[in-house]
């Protein structure tokens, strides 16, 4: 679609060539040849610099970002606060390896997450790379507490690529498709999807709760189980957030029987979804819970942050990690925890609720395809139907995702039947430029 055929006026984005843009062509051209196909692409446009929260490509166009580099960049892609950080630890020390000598940003990213963490206890905290390894070392943890081997997971659940975190995900294509054999003492029982609940979604909390208890009683047995691992609201899955009253049952259940319950909070985390971790909106306050994505500001860190008792079971020396916890990764965490807490975005995640979602539900109300609008804070979606109301419509996601792409607007997709549109904008997001990006998912969704 060219411009003139767009009903939108472009004030905030700006569109000089098609997108992709010729000189993206080119480099994508010559990407395919240097790297892997493995690696798929959202949206081939090469990205020249950060202003805000739009995206600039190397044909000068300026995008709206709708993907925050995957609820990573929540106070901006190139936030002036964070780069100072980080420049001046660089020019400092870039590495020395926490586990060879030690250094204060490691200890005080450290304290930072146990203050802040849902749990008024004795908290300790161990610092790695990506959001994987936080969930890796979450269950090895979990299983020299209890010496249980059992790790029970939810459907549509999302934890990583790595071997063990791959057998917790639950969407094979692409994650898992011709990576087997998969790591054993996995188990997986429903969670309380309200849209998709046989029973209807009034059921769905108690029902899910129940099918979770029976499958851990009888065919796992309680004893055997060292950690229930779960996605306060499921990212990769759909932007599902189970039913009220779930998790807090899934907690209580776990206290019960001396099972570690971790929430995974790497995707929700960090004032997302309009409190500074999803679980202080479910009341839970989990045994261990992950962080990673917008931890960092951008930069690669994560975190297991849990009881004392439970995170110094492991042996000396038995978690870790070279790179774990880099220094420049520790300054530009603690400055961008400073930009959260400074410039309220827990609030403004709150805001962006208030503007994107009954823009979302005006589609609902609009269009016979899109099914439900759901999510929290600035974590929002909607999922897509056939007229029936209900199949999951992939091709009407993909369609609106690469119409909204094609016209500046970069929004990511997702979904276990891949019908899901996120949005994940950075928090430092204007109205303005929320209420464009939304104008442009509007006019894609009444052309479908
Ligand atoms: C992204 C994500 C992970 C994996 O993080 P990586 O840094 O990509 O390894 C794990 N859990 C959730 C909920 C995520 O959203």
């Amino acid at each position: 679609m060219s411009e003139s055929q767009s009903a939108t006026v472009a004030s905030i984005r700006q569109l000089r060539t098609q997108i992709p843009g010729p000189k993206s062509r080119e480099l994508h051209a010559a990407r395919e040849k240097a790297v892997s196909s493995g690696f798929g692409v959202t949206s081939p446009i090469f990205i020249d610099h950060v202003e805000g929260s739009m995206l600039v490509d190397v044909d000068d166009n300026k995008l709206i970002d709708f993907a925050s580099g995957i609820a990573v960049t929540s106070v901006g892609a190139a936030n002036p606060k964070v780069a100072e950080a980080v420049a001046a630890q660089a020019k400092s020390a870039i590495h020395t390896c926490f586990m060879v000598t030690e250094y204060q940003g490691f200890v005080d990213v450290c304290a930072k997450l146990n203050e802040l963490t849902p749990g008024d206890f004795d908290k300790r905290s161990a610092l790695f790379t990506s959001g994987a390894e936080a969930i890796e070392n979450a269950v090895k943890i979990a299983r020299a507490y209890t010496g249980r081997p059992a790790v029970v997971v939810l459907d549509h659940a999302y934890h990583g690529r790595t071997h063990m975190t791959m057998s917790m995900t639950a969407k094979n294509v692409p994650y898992k498709q011709g990576f087997g054999p998969f790591a054993t003492e996995v188990y997986r029982t429903p969670t309380a999807y309200g849209f998709r609940w046989p029973n209807g979604r009034e059921n769905a909390a108690s029902e899910a709760l129940a099918m979770l208890k029976e499958m851990v009683l009888t065919q796992i047995g309680a004893g055997n189980v060292a950690c229930i691992v779960a996605e306060p609201i499921a990212g990769e899955g759909g932007f599902i957030a189970p039913e009220p009253g779930f998790l807090k049952g899934v907690q209580d259940f776990a206290r019960e029987h001396g099972i570690v319950f971790v929430a995974d909070e790497i995707q929700t985390g960090f004032a997302r979804t309009g409190t500074l971790f999803a679980s202080e909106f479910e009341n839970i306050e989990p045994d261990l819970i992950t962080t990673a994505k917008a931890l960092g500001g951008g930069m690669p860190i994560s975190a297991v942050t849990g009881r004392a008792e439970i995170m110094n079971a492991a042996p000396v020396g038995g978690i870790g990690g070279t790179y774990a916890g880099n220094p420049v990764a520790c300054a530009a965490a603690l400055a961008a925890i400073e930009v959260i807490e400074s410039d309220d975005l827990v609030g403004r995640a709150k805001q962006i609720e208030a503007v994107a979602m009954p823009r979302l539900e005006s589609f609902v109300q609009s269009s016979p395809y899109v099914g439900e609008a759901r999510g929290r804070g600035a974590m929002l979606a909607i999922e897509f139907v056939t007229d029936d109301g209900i199949t999951p419509n992939a091709d009407a996601a993909k369609k609106v995702a690469a119409q909204a792409n094609s016209q500046g607007v970069l929004t990511l997709t997702c979904g276990t039947f891949g019908n899901v549109i996120r949005l994940l904008p950075p928090l430092i997001i204007s109205d303005e430029e929320l209420d464009e990006g939304l104008d442009v998912i509007g006019e894609a969704i009444d052309a479908l």
